[in-house]
């Protein structure tokens, strides 16, 4: 029975080429390959007939390749790198496949892996394949162009590292600038890009560029451009991509006091020393206008000892004038520590429980904050998430509080949703959501916990759909419990209670919470444990109308 080893070299050097691929070599009659490659293992190729063909003719080297196993000879089809990558191997089937071959049939076949370009490359970088990445040959003599930059599009889009096979020739030439351009769409111009030309061969040259200047390199067929994601970063001539433990923390709230808390399980094991919490004095609680009277406890001075590892972004976080800004920058410049490996501070953000406008100076100042690094998310319950990369908890919160902002940490959490209102016009029953909101919002739930708190009996901000559902209708309250907005089977809460008065109103939602918090499992929705319990604090849930099952399209 003949063979044919599809065999990957790795990228060029002997000491880079598996053990397997030496002896399949050695163990061949015949080695065919393009001549380059040949060239490159010839001190393996002693008495052996050798094939060498040019760049094009790869169909002819695997139906070369078929022939001469099938009349019984041992041979070994070349590879640069791993010949299932942009390789050999998948030709060799599709040859074999066509002639009606299966496996066991002979000849025999091996695929011997090697070390791909991508990841010898990489290497010489430093690490810029940490995360999720994706490989685009940008040759287009096989697949259309149109499908080339759809599929770079993607990868833009998705935050893919992105590797670059066959990146420029002689006459293709437009293709890495049209990629250029479309990934200048997704990512900065400052994008760390990597250069490798034929690494661990004589040849090889390394460049550390960006997205924007790498056209001003040399770029040819022996080249693998490596391009970033948005957290790739430059230290020094290497190229990092984070593996992504970052580590985040919040805010608590126990017994009034605000503090960084761990957020996220994975600790960094590069900031052992960034685990301080850390310890405030409670200030005193603000009677301001609507919508910034139910501040949270918040340190009136900043412990500076705390979180000594993030301590030039925490000046970034906490700069006031252009000159702070310019000297954490140069701070940031010299940093040890680049902000992709400081544990970031999550903050939920809002103007208020009843107000739902934000103001210029306001939103001038969160971007203040954020500095370079920061990020905002809106959510669905009207807050904004600040993420800041070392970002001193008490400064960033006392700064939050001095412009009027209400605060409380992430996470799993219980959140008053309120409505707005209607701009203040239906205000009577503000107060109670505002009390409600003192009491319960940012406290830690076994799961997340919505507290939907509408005005009127419109409800038009959905309260019903909420775990807890309160709306104000003349001069009394309605309850709804056990609501599940989404998902599936996603249905309102059921009522209740009705005519509650105003006095009654925050005792039984505590009472509510309370139970929820004492007896739900971990990470216990709302609705299941009210479903399992049959009651919450002497509220009965009488069981939903049973579906009729048409064609069941979710597993819940
Ligand atoms: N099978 C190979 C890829 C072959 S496609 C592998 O797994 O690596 C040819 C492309 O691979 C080249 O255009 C270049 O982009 C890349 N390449 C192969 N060997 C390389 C090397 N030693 N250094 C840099 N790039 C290389």
């Amino acid at each position: 029975m003949g063979k044919i080893f599809v065999v990957g070299f790795g990228p060029g050097a002997y000491e880079h080429m598996t053990e397997r691929a030496r002896v399949s070599i050695e163990q061949s009659e015949m080695v065919i390959g393009y001549k380059t490659y040949v060239d490159i293992v010839s001190g393996l190729l002693t008495d052996k007939q050798i094939v060498r063909t040019g760049m094009t003719e790869e169909v002819s080297r695997a139906q070369e390749a078929v022939k001469q196993a099938k009349a019984g000879r041992t041979v070994a089809v070349i590879s640069s790198g791993e010949s299932g990558i942009y390789g050999m191997a998948g030709l060799v089937y599709e040859v074999l496949i066509e002639q009606g071959w299966k496996p066991g049939d002979d000849p025999e076949i091996e695929v011997v892996p090697g070390v791909p370009a991508l990841a010898s490359c990489a290497s010489l970088l430093g690490a810029p394949l940490m995360h999720d990445f994706v490989s685009i040959s940008l040759s287009d003599l096989l697949t259309p162009w149109e499908v080339i930059a759809k599929r770079v599009e993607a990868a833009g889009m998705g935050d893919f590292v992105v590797v670059l096979y066959n990146p420029r020739s002689g006459r293709r030439t437009r293709q890495i600038v049209e990629t250029q351009k479309i990934l200048l769409k997704y990512r900065s111009p400052k994008t760390p890009v990597g250069l490798v030309k034929s690494a661990f061969r004589q040849a090889q040259n390394v460049v550390v560029t960006t997205l924007e200047e790498m056209l001003n390199h040399e770029i040819g067929m022996l080249t693998t451009v490596i391009i970033g994601n948005s957290t790739t970063f430059n230290y020094h001539d290497l190229i990092v991509t984070p593996r992504g433990y970052q580590r985040k923390y919040t805010l608590s709230r126990e017994g009034g006091r605000l503090e960084g808390q761990p957020r996220g399980v994975q600790p960094s094991p590069w900031s052992l020393d960034a685990t301080v919490p850390v310890d405030l004095e409670a200030g005193a609680d603000s009677n301001g206008p609507v919508g910034t009277d139910s501040r949270v406890a918040v340190p009136m001075q900043a412990n500076g000892a705390a979180f000594a590892t993030a301590s030039a972004p925490s000046r970034l976080s906490a700069a006031t004038t252009e000159e702070d800004r310019a000297a954490s920058s140069d701070a940031m410049a010299t940093a040890p520590i680049h902000p992709n490996f400081l544990p970031v501070l999550e903050i939920a953000v809002s103007p208020g429980v009843a107000n739902k406008q934000f103001t210029p100076t306001q939103l001038t100042g969160i971007a203040e904050l954020l500095g370079e690094h920061g990020t905002i998310t809106y959510t669905p319950s009207h807050e904004m998430i600040l993420k800041i990369p070392g970002g001193d908890p008490h400064l960033v919160s006392q700064r939050l509080l001095d412009m009027g902002l209400l605060i409380s940490p992430t996470g799993l959490k219980a959140q008053i949703v309120a409505c707005d209102f209607c701009d203040g016009e239906k205000t009577e029953a503000i107060p109670y959501a505002e009390e409600l909101h003192q009491l319960l919002h940012g406290q830690e739930m076994p799961n997340e916990l919505k507290i939907g708190f509408n005005g009127c009996a419109m409800a038009c901000y959905g309260a019903v759909m909420e775990d807890i559902g309160v709306v104000y209708r003349r001069g009394f309250f309605e309850v709804y419990l056990g609501g599940k907005r989404g998902g599936c089977s996603p249905h309102p809460g059921q009522k209740v209670a009705e005519g509650v008065s105003p006095e009654e109103l925050v005792g039984i939602v505590q009472r509510i919470v309370e139970e929820y918090q004492a007896n739900a499992h971990p990470k216990e929705r709302f609705h299941k444990f009210m479903k399992r319990q049959g009651e919450v604090a002497g509220f009965r849930w009488d069981g939903s109308v049973p579906v009729k099952t048409v064609e069941p399209v979710c597993g819940e």
